[in-house]
């Protein structure tokens, strides 16, 4: 199970290369949910929050022992003061292990291992990606009376559980090339991106560039993109910016976030999602679950996506931005419901400060889940060719195993 868990992540990783969650600058796609993450997800009765929240604990305390008062140090840490900053601050660890009581969780990850040390070092991380950096600012102080550091760890940490529990995540959009990758992503404001999986193939096939496309008949184009609504304005949008891209940029799509968010109806999501999906260049897609879970998390107060994104940003190496992006997207459709969470079933409840939002009965939780479809993780109707080149198979649904 691990080895084939480790397989699906090799493939999730190379995978990552493309898509991500696709919502268009407002959509909110709800999704079904998925696999590995179904054997670890469920085991009821298993008591592993508090225990981890322990271990951890103890393993934080144990670094952390000297100088309370350097603790008050403001920035630049040392690795003495990043330890005894944790000590100062561990409340968030302990706050979760209080609110998801022992027991009530069915914890899908059970690994124990000590946390590993984590480089806490916001400065690459705050570095800005040129042309698409987001941070200009960070949050100097973080929500809810946590250290820096702690939170770095947390933030960290939660994404390191998610990576496990999703270790397929990938784009669930289906493309073969940024083209299509950017119109589908247009396409998916407001509907499902199994919606526009199931509607694209017609409009690529008879509209395979952007010259193509620009050069269509409009009322044609809103026959093909109707099943995806909006459809008279996402066909405005589409063959808009197939005409700038055939102008503009010689028909390609071009490889810079300045560019990109001039095309029309391309916004800041959406180049971000162009550029680390299908340019490999690291992006955080901040839609419309990243905004509530990350706020959910207290990793950021902010409502801007932009802020969000230079907040989030802040806490994590620039190369882990896109993977990022897809595991909070896919535990936001998953587990993670904007009206039910499914606290009782979560797999992070242990570093959740908003453990409790949502059912934290296990048996209950359990069916708020959200399955994948097709077999397949995620709304693809062909999966990437990577994951399945490195043994991907079908998954079996959340909470099955
Ligand atoms: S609020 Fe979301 S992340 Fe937190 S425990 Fe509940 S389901 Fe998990």
């Amino acid at each position: 199970m691990r080895e084939s868990a480790s397989k699906r992540s090799a493939a999730a990783r190379t995978s990552a290369a493309k898509t991500g969650a696709a919502e268009k600058e407002t959509g909110a796609a709800q999704k079904p949910a998925s696999t590995a993450s179904a054997g670890k997800a469920a085991p009821a009765g298993k008591a592993a929050p508090a225990k981890k929240a322990a271990t951890e604990k103890a393993a934080t305390e144990k670094k952390a022992a000297p100088a309370k008062k350097a603790a008050a140090a403001k920035k630049a840490p040392t690795a003495k003061k990043s330890a005894s900053q944790a000590k100062k601050s561990a409340p968030a660890k302990r706050t979760s292990a209080k609110r998801a009581p022992a027991g009530s969780v069915a914890p899908l990850v059970k690994k124990s291992a000590p946390p590993k040390k984590v480089t806490i070092a916001p400065k690459k991380a705050t570095a800005a990606v040129k042309g698409l950096a987001p941070a200009k600012t960070v949050a100097a102080e973080p929500p809810g009376g946590e250290s820096r550091t702690a939170l770095v760890r947390r933030a960290r940490r939660i994404n390191r559980e998610l990576a496990q529990v999703y270790p397929y995540a990938h784009p669930e959009l289906d493309f073969d090339n940024p083209f299509q990758l950017l119109v589908a992503t247009v396409l998916s404001a407001q509907t499902t991106d199994l919606r526009v999986n199931q509607t694209t193939p017609a409009l690529f096939a008879k509209y395979p560039t952007p010259e193509d496309l620009a050069a269509a008949n409009p009322e044609e184009v809103e026959e093909i993109l109707r099943p995806c609504g909006f459809f008279r304005a996402k066909t405005k949008s589409v063959i808009g910016l197939s005409k700038a891209l055939t102008e503009d940029f010689g028909g390609e799509v071009p490889g810079r976030l300045e560019d990109l968010v001039k095309l029309p109806g391309v916004g800041r999501k959406t180049a971000f999602v162009v550029l680390g999906n299908a340019f490999g260049r690291p992006g955080i897609t901040v839609d419309t679950h990243f905004q509530r879970l990350v706020r959910r998390w207290r990793w950021t107060d902010e409502t801007d996506p932009d802020k969000i994104e230079a907040a989030v940003g802040a806490l994590f190496p620039k190369s882990d931005w896109t993977d990022l992006s897809h595991h909070v997207i896919w535990h936001g459709r998953r587990i993670c419901h904007a009206r039910k969470p499914a606290c009782g079933a979560c797999p992070i409840a242990p570093l959740c400060p908003a453990y409790g939002e949502g059912e934290t009965d296990p048996e209950k939780a359990r069916k708020l889940l959200k399955y994948e479809k097709g077999g397949f993780p995620g709304q693809r109707l062909n999966p990437p060719q990577a994951y399945l080149d490195a043994g991907g198979k079908a998954a079996p649904p959340l909470g099955a195993g």
